[in-house]
């Protein structure tokens, strides 16, 4: 632990750059301030506090990103938000740091710019704090000043209570609002915003696992861990790619192996849910039961009968798998 930075040392942090507080954010101020990095700060700060940031690893999640699009909303009236920017420069104020994954080392080494959404998800496993400013983020009180020092120094103008704006969780409102309506179809020109596209495919994944209980549809495999990560995917049965159907009943929940071996049309299933293995495939597996055993078994099915498997899918997934067959 370094002694020097304390509450205060992040305070100046926290604060805009100028002559009398040289340990300011760089924030770029090319036509007016952005407030991008103070927006992510905030977002960061609300996840921790109601309990959605546990531990100092903070990865460019779907739940981080709908934080962030929400306080943009509020704070900031005509920039577009962009979170990969802040989530990327922050790295220059030395209180925010990259965990990249296996294989991206030397990117991350070489100071690559890393910029987009996209590409961040792809090579960074998680951004964290400094040890000691994720310490102080755990003491409500000191997190409150930290909030306040963001909000008084960037957006004074703004005059609603943040602490209430904290309140609302974007994610979890928008899953409500999925789950109450049972998904959606969406229009090309609604996934043209990389956030959004990202928001939204882990609000659909994340209902589909919990519509499935974390469970495989194919073998029953439901692990999770103490962190809640598991072992399933919310997959889709018609590619999003080709029809944009994020409706839940067009969703399965697979293991990790089973997804794979899904999406590739290894096996499919029937209009009474049994399923139907390729009979091309050669398997060993010796300590499991292997997939051509489960051929004529009915796959596991949610609680609710109206998010069994749609129809239609099933169809569309057996015409395909027929058509490779052949
Ligand atoms: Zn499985």
């Amino acid at each position: 632990m370094n002694k020097d930075k304390d509450l205060d040392y992040y305070v100046k942090k926290f604060s805009p750059k100028s002559s009398s507080n040289k340990l300011g954010l760089n924030v770029s101020r090319n036509g007016g301030v952005a407030p991008n990095k103070p927006i992510l700060l905030l977002s960061i700060i609300e996840m921790v506090s109601q309990g959605q940031i546990i531990q100092n690893q903070i990865p460019l999640s779907a739940e981080l990103i709908a934080t962030f699009l929400k306080l943009w909303s509020h704070l900031e009236a005509v920039r577009k938000p962009d979170i990969g920017l802040p989530f990327y420069h922050m790295t220059s104020d030395g209180f925010w740091h990259y965990q990249p994954k296996p294989g991206f080392e030397r990117l991350i080494q070489a100071k690559v710019k890393i910029r987009t959404p996209s590409t961040i998800r792809q090579t960074i496993k998680y951004a964290y704090l400094d040890n000691n400013l994720w310490e102080i983020l755990q003491n409500p009180q000191e997190r409150s000043i930290l909030t306040h020092v963001l909000i008084d120094s960037w957006f004074r103008k703004k005059t609603q209570d943040i602490e209430q704006l904290f309140q609302v969780n974007a994610f979890a409102e928008l899953q409500d609002q999925l789950q109450r309506t049972g998904g959606k179809v969406y229009q090309p020109e609604e996934l043209e915003d990389e956030q959004a596209v990202i928001v939204r495919d882990g609000a659909f994944r994340t209902i589909v696992i919990t519509t499935y209980n974390h469970t495989c549809a194919f073998c029953g495999l439901q692990i999770l861990d103490a962190n809640g990560q598991n072992i399933v995917d919310g997959s889709h049965i018609k590619p999003f790619s080709q029809f944009y159907d994020d409706r839940i009943d067009n969703g399965l929940s697979l293991c990790k192996n089973h997804h794979w071996a899904f999406d590739r049309f290894w096996f499919t299933i029937n209009d009474d849910y049994t399923i139907i293995v390729a009979d091309n495939l050669r398997e060993e597996s010796p300590n499991a039961k292997p997939m051509r055993d489960m051929a004529g078994d009915r796959i596991i099915l949610p609680a609710q009968e109206q998010y069994y498997p749609r129809l239609d899918s099933l169809q569309w997934h057996r015409e395909e798998f027929s058509r490779r067959a052949a």
